[in-house]
């Protein structure tokens, strides 16, 4: 934690230079002794020190300086500082202003000057509005905030991004802080929510993640001018791809968009992978896994991959910043991302209090209330009984008449077994309502088609999987779901646009395009499994060399 600040201010350089030689001398070692010679020259100290999130335990001013009485000043940082204490210097002749200005700005002491000697004088007074102020706030974080909206869809997607990147940060709702949003008006950047301030006094309002990423100091450019192996999206598949491709000496780079761990890294625990007795969170696999990678020398960038192209013999990446990446081979793990439910109302209320997924940051915010989770599948699963664990109840709307089909036997048991989930079957999403949060969510049962609306604070959706291909559509042979065909599975006909032409047979997870590769989720015909996709990410490294072979 840094040290609270003791904020003097006098336009007369002598006095000042005696008010801070005497703090200095008493408080110096547990405070900063700011200083300025002027209103104006505080205030925008003042701003700059709340922007780094410094605290402010005292401030000790001149009531009579020309631009702008210390009255006035105080008035302006109250709106910046509530919570720091007030002492107005006087001279025997201020003592009305002074007596207004315990009024105006809650000033709780002024001092005539001159204070001496000041263990009399000064000090007593001094430490019992310390000591007040030590024992009634609470010292700020003093790394990464966050300051943003609960109704916004941005803030949301910001918190998500830092946690699942393990980025220590602190959430401040600004609607509930007058002086954070106030010191964001004073950027000039009210509209322009979240606005995330560092402790060097920077701040970024409304930035990207790659923005983000770059600002944090996460890796956004590849340090090499080539790489034998570049990999695209970091899920388990991808991450053991990295891993085997550089323990194996291969130029390896991978590119992730939003955090190492893919849809693995949003499981609160998952246990069926082998090893793991006990069960392993998704965040803890892909912190593991994303050090082991680079340990081993490949490069991991916080980028979004948009478009791929060949210019044979080399494949070429280009990523969102508009900057690009030669490489020999490719390997393409960008899993599956969730099936969007199309129902009136839920646009406007997406990331406050409709999710996809998890979203294990929000589970705080609907401790004690009523949530449901969507789908019946492992995933919602998981979600039911994580959150279980903060919500008052849970609802588990299941379309299927039960969830033995596609749920597995162990979570099933766990589900019946926790008092406060309840599964709903044959009953689908008919619509949500809300103003600024989720408030009703409308189910209408699957036989009868009557619909009935539930009170929900937060509704988490984990319906089927759409394959990422957009990027690679015009490029690979995709079967009629969008899943990449790779292998065995390719059309060998010429009359197929995209098919196998070359004289070999194509390796085993190899696409339409030599070279390029796609294993995990993303495979058509792949057990979206977190071992089989870390099965096909490594056993996709030895393809890779077989192709290298024959570049
Ligand atoms: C909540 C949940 C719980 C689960 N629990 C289990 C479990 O207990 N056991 C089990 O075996 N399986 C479980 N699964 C399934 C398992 O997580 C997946 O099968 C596995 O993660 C697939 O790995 P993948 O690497 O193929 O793809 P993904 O995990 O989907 O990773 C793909 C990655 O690619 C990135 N990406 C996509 N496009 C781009 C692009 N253009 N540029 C850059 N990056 C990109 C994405 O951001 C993502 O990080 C669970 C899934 C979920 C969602």
């Amino acid at each position: 934690m840094t040290k609270p600040v003791i904020f003097c201010v006098d336009d007369d350089p002598e006095v000042l230079g005696a008010i801070e030689r005497d703090l200095r001398q008493r408080y110096g070692s547990d405070y900063r002794i700011l200083k300025a010679r002027s209103g104006r020259e505080a205030l925008e100290a003042v701003r700059q020190l709340k922007q780094r999130g410094a605290p402010i335990a005292l401030f000790l001013v001149d009531e009579r300086m020309p631009e702008m009485t210390g009255t006035e000043l105080l008035r302006q940082v109250l709106k910046l500082y509530p919570d720091s204490r007030r002492v107005l210097l006087t001279a025997y002749s201020d003592t009305q202003a002074a007596i207004s200005g315990i009024n105006d700005v809650g000033l709780d002491y002024y001092l005539l000057k001159p204070w001496s000697p000041p263990g009399e004088r000064l000090y007593p007074v001094l430490d019992d509005l310390l000591s007040d102020w030590t024992a009634h706030v609470r010292l700020p974080y003093d790394g990464i905030r966050l300051a943003g909206a609960r109704s916004s869809p941005r803030s949301y997607a910001l918190k998500d991004f830092l946690s699942s990147n393990q980025i220590p940060y602190q959430w401040i709702d600004v609607d509930q802080d007058p002086s954070t949003r106030e010191l964001i008006r004073s950027f000039g950047d009210s509209n322009r929510l979240p606005v995330v301030l560092f402790p060097d006094g920077s701040h970024l309002a409304a930035p990207t993640n790659r923005e983000l990423a770059e600002k944090i100091g996460m890796q956004t450019r590849g340090r090499l001018p080539f790489y034998d192996l570049a990999i695209v999206g970091g899920g388990p598949a991808g991450l053991a791809a990295a891993l085997y491709g550089a323990s194996e000496g291969l130029r390896t780079v991978l590119v992730e968009q939003n955090a190492p761990g893919g849809q693995a890294g949003t499981s609160s625990l998952i246990e069926n992978y082998l090893g793991f007795p006990a069960g392993v969170s998704g965040s803890d696999l892909a912190r593991r896994a994303a050090t082991q990678a680079r340990r081993f020398g490949a490069e991991l960038l916080a980028q979004e991959v948009v478009g791929l192209r060949r210019e044979d013999p080399y494949r070429i990446l280009r990523l969102a910043d508009g900057s690009e990446l030669s490489c020999y081979a490719v390997v393409l793990t960008t899993g599956v991302s969730w099936r969007t439910l199309e129902v009136p109302g839920i646009e406007p209320l997406l990331g406050i209090g409709v999710y996809y997924g998890a979203a294990m940051t929000e589970a705080a915010t609907y401790r004690g209330q009523d949530v449901c989770v969507v789908g019946a599948g492992n995933s919602a699963g998981q979600g039911a009984l994580f959150f279980s664990r903060f919500a008052r109840n849970v609802t588990l709307l299941v379309r299927a008449e039960s969830l033995g089909k596609s749920m597995s036997q162990y979570l099933i048991d766990r589900i019946a077994a926790t008092p406060n989930i309840e599964v709903l079957t044959r009953v689908e999403v008919a619509a949500v309502k809300g103003d600024g949060r989720l408030e009703k969510v409308v189910i209408r049962d699957a036989g009868s088609g009557a619909e009935r609306e539930l009170d929900r604070a937060a509704m988490f959706i984990f319906i089927g999987a759409r394959p990422r291909t957009e990027m690679v559509s015009g490029l690979l042979e995709l079967d009629e779901r969008g899943f990449v065909l790779t292998g065995p599975d390719l059309p060998r006909t010429d009359r197929r646009p995209r098919a196998w032409t070359l004289d070999r047979d194509p390796f085993l997870f190899e696409t339409s395009v030599p070279g390029i590769f796609a294993a995990g989720d993303v495979r058509a015909g792949s057990s979206k499994r977190v071992a089989a996709a870390v099965g096909e990410g490594s056993g996709s490294v030895g393809m890779v060399h077989s192709y290298l072979e024959t570049v």
